[in-house]
């Protein structure tokens, strides 16, 4: 038996699945999980991006498995992860962002940030939980958002979301506890990505959510997949139902 009192964030021998990581925050969790020994299978709309992902995964040294799928398609969803033998680890990160004023909302941006960020949602975790029900293990990593928790003018369909997203990882935590799973969620502040880059650096929108942040800076890509990477280890066997800010302290203010 070791002595080692260190809990083990490696993840080695096991398979993950990760939703949008074609680019952004999910491929950073793709390409951290591969290096803490995972397996991964990448879902994402566009097979270019899955293509560079997957290079990148097998330089590695890890396999990856590529799915071009919507997240909110679920049927797809069920037919493509219906095939996988076995799960480990979800990180169920595919999301939308299209800002806008309540008064000048339209239903398009209403409806696609619900199919995305919802439906998808709970339709990839509800195909993957059935995987991990049959073996009694598995975790769930949802992306939720600093707007999970807090409100924010301009943005309350995307904040919404993320509430819903937080509301979904309590319960389910609780339902799927009794099968040995546990479900969990990080919750970045601004991150420099492909989703985000252009606001952050228009002076009126970066500004403002720059003077939000006690640590004084965005967040990068990196700082999210140590967390992504920490709740899907070992190391923490016991977090569940519970929400991981990655924020420079917004939220605690
Ligand atoms: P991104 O736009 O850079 O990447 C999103 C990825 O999701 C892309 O690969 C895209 O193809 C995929 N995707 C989008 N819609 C999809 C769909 N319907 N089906 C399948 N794949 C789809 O975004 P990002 O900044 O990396 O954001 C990832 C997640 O993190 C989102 O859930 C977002 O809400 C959340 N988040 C981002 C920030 C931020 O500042 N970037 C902050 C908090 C939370």
């Amino acid at each position: 038996m070791s002595d080692s009192f260190l809990p083990s964030m490696r993840v080695d021998g096991q398979v993950a699945l990760i939703t949008g990581a074609g680019r952004g925050i999910g491929k950073g969790c793709a390409l951290a999980l591969a290096e803490a020994g995972a397996d991964v299978i990448l879902m994402s709309r566009t097979e270019s991006e899955l293509d560079v992902v997957a290079t990148q995964v097998e330089k590695l040294g890890q396999s990856a498995q590529k799915i071009v799928c919507d997240v909110s398609d679920g049927a797809a969803i069920r037919n493509h992860i219906g095939t996988i033998g076995h799960l480990d680890i979800l990180v169920n990160n595919a999301g939308i962002l299209r800002p806008s004023s309540l008064l000048d909302l339209s239903e398009d941006d209403l409806d696609t940030m619900l199919q995305v960020n919802c439906r998808g949602a709970v339709l990839v975790a509800q195909a993957a939980a059935e995987i991990m029900t049959r073996q009694g293990s598995g975790v769930i990593v949802n992306m939720s958002s600093t707007f999970g928790v807090n409100g924010r003018a301009n943005n309350s369909v995307y904040s919404a979301t993320k509430h819903f997203i937080e509301g979904f990882t309590k319960s389910t935590a609780i339902e799927l506890a009794p099968f040995g799973i546990r479900v969990a969620a990080v919750g970045p502040t601004a991150i420099d990505t492909p989703l985000t880059h252009d606001r952050l650096n228009d002076p009126a929108i970066g500004g403002d959510l720059l003077s939000r942040i006690p640590m004084g800076r965005f967040g990068q890509i990196s700082d999210v997949v140590g967390a992504v990477v920490f709740l899907a280890s070992p190391a923490a066997a016991l977090v569940s139902g519970t929400t991981l800010m990655v924020d420079g302290g917004w939220t605690a203010q």
